[in-house]
């Protein structure tokens, strides 16, 4: 049985106080699956401090690392600083990173340092509206799956969040059965370069998904644990969708 992993991408929401009450509300219990929460970088290390002093078990990522390990990147953040402040996880190639930007060869480039590094990648992959429309998702996804995971072998710390762009922040998510297939098809496509690996890699899926939602997508096979964006910055809201994959 694969594992099941409930991610909490913050992306550049929250202060210094407002972060320390969400963790501490979370971090009162511990969970029967991997929690992930990933705060901007200034709060990486404060929060790593307050989950240090709970008893929870919820895990640190950062929401992006830089593909080298040093040097004259103003601005920038490494593998290594995201381990030395505690981050087990990083999201790679999230959307709004790609839509300034990020190409595949880059995002491959990241996951390959990362695992280097010895941090589990969240690699995310989706269709725009625009993709979507024209009937290109399929051949999309596969397509920047198979460049993301060029040259890796083992795939037992690799996590993939299957985010169509159009969900994204829309509050119309996909359907649990859209996602469900999307997310079998995924998995196939990985499994034709790297055989029977593909059962152990868990796939979330990401865009709009609420405490309201979560039980529907927890239902699916293929649907291993979401990445949350919005309803993740509200404790009663991102406890009950972990509860959903309880
Ligand atoms: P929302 O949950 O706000 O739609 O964001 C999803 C997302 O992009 C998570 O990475």
């Amino acid at each position: 049985k694969r594992r099941t992993v409930i991610a909490a991408n913050w992306k550049m929401n929250m202060s210094l106080e407002t972060a320390g009450s969400l963790i501490t509300q979370l971090a009162d219990t511990t969970y029967s699956n991997t929690v992930v929460v990933c705060p901007p970088y200034p709060y990486l290390y404060p929060v790593k401090l307050l989950l240090n002093q709970s008893t929870s078990n919820i895990q640190l990522g950062g929401q992006n690392v830089h593909e080298e390990d040093k040097g004259a990147h103003t601005g920038d953040i490494s593998a290594e600083m995201l381990k030395d402040v505690g981050c087990e996880h990083v999201i790679i190639g999230h959307s709004e990173r790609r839509m300034i930007g990020e190409t595949d060869e880059l995002v491959n480039n990241k996951v390959v340092k990362a695992l280097e590094k010895k941090l589990t990648p969240i690699i995310c992959i989706g269709e725009t509206a625009e993709q979507y429309d024209q009937g290109l998702t399929k051949e999309v996804v596969s397509s920047q799956i198979q460049t993301a995971l060029t040259g890796v072998t083992d795939l037992s710390d690799i996590v993939i969040a299957y985010e169509p762009v159009w969900a994204i922040g829309t509050g119309k998510s996909a359907t649990a059965e859209q996602a469900q297939d999307i997310h079998e098809y995924i998995r196939s496509t990985i499994e034709k370069s790297h055989g029977v690996l593909a059962d152990e890699v868990p796939i979330l899926y990401g865009g709009s998904v609420k405490a309201k939602n979560a039980e529907e997508f927890s239902k699916m096979k293929d649907i291993d644990g979401v990445l949350v964006g919005g309803a993740s910055l509200n404790a009663e809201e991102f406890k009950s969708i972990i509860q959903a994959f309880a």
